[in-house]
């Protein structure tokens, strides 16, 4: 408790880069509606699990990540929150895309559940998934699973058993697959 005091985090002010145009306030959207406790918590322990960000470090971390998602996907400003603890530019920005994709998967879930659907169909983007986020050899073994999940009807609460996992498109970082849910009274 007393060395906790003591080692009081450092203040980190984030300033966004400057833009050549503005912004017109008026033709932006609403607010997008506020993270549901079920992402927040999953993007915590993402956060928590990566062996870039130190331990007396992972509130700032996981509190830049909930604001990056929050805002729509500022992947500059999470970008700038791991360059800040020595996490390189490369590596942050797939750390940036990964939370944020599967974060805008599982808001996809919740929207797609409240409206009723049960089901969905798993669309191959067809740009391969994984490059860069994993070791060549093994990003092409995953890749070719997603390949031939397209086309696949899964339950959305459960996703599709893709190899030895179920998952759903864009849960995963790298994935680049995404869903399309299916209308119970036109599609059956
Ligand atoms: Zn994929």
């Amino acid at each position: 408790m007393f060395l906790k005091w003591l080692r009081k985090a450092p203040k980190r002010v984030y300033s966004p880069p400057k833009r050549e145009y503005s912004l017109n306030p008026f033709a932006l959207k609403g607010a997008p509606p506020p993270l549901s406790d079920a992402v927040k918590s999953d993007i915590k322990s993402q956060i928590r699990s990566l062996p870039d960000v130190p331990k007396n470090e992972r509130n700032f971390a996981v509190e830049e990540a909930i604001i990056c998602v929050q805002s729509g996907g500022d992947l500059a400003r999470l970008v700038w929150a791991l360059g800040e603890i020595g996490v390189d530019k490369k590596r942050a920005a797939t750390i940036a895309r990964g939370v944020n994709r599967r974060a805008g998967a599982l808001q996809d879930v919740e929207r797609q559940s409240a409206l009723g659907f049960t089901e969905a169909i798993w669309k191959y983007s067809g740009s391969p998934c994984f490059r860069g986020c994993l070791p060549d050899d093994k990003a092409d073994e995953l890749d070719t699973l997603h390949r031939n999940a397209n086309n696949f009807r899964f339950p959305i609460n459960k996703g599709l058993l893709v190899g030895s996992a179920y998952t759903r498109p864009g849960l995963d970082w790298g994935c680049k697959c995404t869903s399309t849910p299916i209308f119970p009274e036109l599609d059956d």
